[in-house]
């Protein structure tokens, strides 16, 4: 599958056998370059989908989620925060409404389920989950996961399956 070029460090590292899975890796050395790389990573988004976005604290997933939702014109960047206490952030955009979720307090599956993540699925939505890695039947719905480290205070590589 084609790939846009993000610049030249972006690359396809591999693909897994029995499925058209490609793992995508990019190294990003600013925010920016980030916020850049999810603009480019939202051409190949359409809903419906499940993401689930994994990384240490300050690894940069709301920062790649402000470049998802610019490119579906859901949001501005500046306006795209990190929803740790609301839980729940909704962008809508005229072809798809995103659901940025942060997991990060969530303990139990119970306290999960008050969340009502399900009733958030349909046609023309996205959920990008921080966090989400945490309980294994999000592991095992989502479509796509996209996992960032840190590599040095500004570079972050980030790896992509299931697009
Ligand atoms: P998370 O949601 O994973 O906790 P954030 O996106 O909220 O992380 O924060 C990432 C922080 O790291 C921001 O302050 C951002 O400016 C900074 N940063 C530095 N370099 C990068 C980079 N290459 N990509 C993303 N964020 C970066
Ligand atoms: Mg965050």
């Amino acid at each position: 599958m084609f790939w846009p070029i993000v610049d030249e460090r972006a690359l396809v590292v591999g693909g897994k056998a029995n499925t058209n899975e490609q793992i995508r890796e990019a190294v990003t050395q600013s925010a920016e370059e980030t916020i850049t790389f999810g603009r480019t990573l939202a051409e190949l988004l359409t809903p419906p989908k499940l993401v689930l976005l994994r990384g240490d604290l300050g690894a940069g997933k709301t920062t790649l989620v402000k470049g998802i939702a610019a490119a579906f014109d859901a949001s501005s960047e500046e306006d795209v925060t990190s929803p740790t206490f609301t839980l729940i952030h909704e962008y809508r955009g005229p072809h798809a409404i995103l659901y940025h979720i942060d997991l990060y307090r969530i303990d139990t599956p119970r306290e999960l389920d008050t969340l009502a993540l399900d009733d958030l699925r349909s046609e023309n939505s996205i959920l990008l989950i921080e966090w989400g890695e945490k309980f294994p039947r999000l592991l095992q719905d989502c479509d796509v996961e996209i996992s960032l480290e840190r590599s040095g205070e500004n570079g972050r590589s980030i790896r992509v399956s299931g697009l």
